[in-house]
């Protein structure tokens, strides 16, 4: 048995859609990764960021991986390179061909260098608790105890982020 792990998805530059299916594609072929359930896109407004950026297109899934949490993140960047981003170039928050964030790995809470345990800014964002709130809306978050839904009920109250 491996880790439930959960990743964000976006992109906003090139053929968003075929992308993002590419990257599942991508994720699931992995050695030890399988792709067990995915949310529906959704389409949300930038935020933060360059003015003048197209819409991203966002999804989350749901994977069981036999990798450490390093390694996932590992395999998330090689594939965001595969599919043409370019670090090295961007913006912070800047157009992207493909963004893969690791939300939550288990219910590991880490912090090293490279990566944080849950992604630092997963519950001020309507386009993860969203897609993640129709995989698992009753998943308690490791660090506030609290679940996705609630988070979401919260920052519906409190937000103007748009999505479509
Ligand atoms: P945000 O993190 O606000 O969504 P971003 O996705 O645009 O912004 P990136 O440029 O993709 O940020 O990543 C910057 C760095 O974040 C990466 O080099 C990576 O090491 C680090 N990082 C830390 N925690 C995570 C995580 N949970 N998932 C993905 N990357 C992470
Ligand atoms: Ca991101
Ligand atoms: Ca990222």
């Amino acid at each position: 048995m491996g880790v439930r792990a959960y990743v964000g998805l976006g992109s906003n530059l090139g053929e968003s859609e075929a992308i993002l299916d590419s990257a599942c594609t991508s994720l699931h072929a992995a050695r030890g990764t399988r792709v067990l359930r995915r949310s529906a896109n959704l389409r949300s407004a930038p935020v933060g960021g360059p003015a003048g950026q197209l819409d991203y297109h966002n999804g989350v899934v749901e994977l069981e991986t036999e990798l450490q949490a390093e390694e996932l993140l590992d395999l998330l960047q090689s594939i965001e390179s595969d599919h043409g981003r370019r670090r090295s170039t961007e913006q912070r928050w800047g157009s992207r061909t493909l963004d893969l964030d690791l939300l939550l790995y288990g219910e590991v809470i880490s912090e090293s260098k490279r990566l944080v345990l849950p992604h630092p800014r997963l519950t001020g964002r309507m386009f993860v608790l969203v897609p993640l709130g129709e995989l698992q809306p009753d998943l308690l978050l490791p660090h506030s105890g609290e679940t996705v839904q609630t988070h979401l009920e919260r920052l519906r109250e409190s937000t103007s982020q748009v999505l479509r």
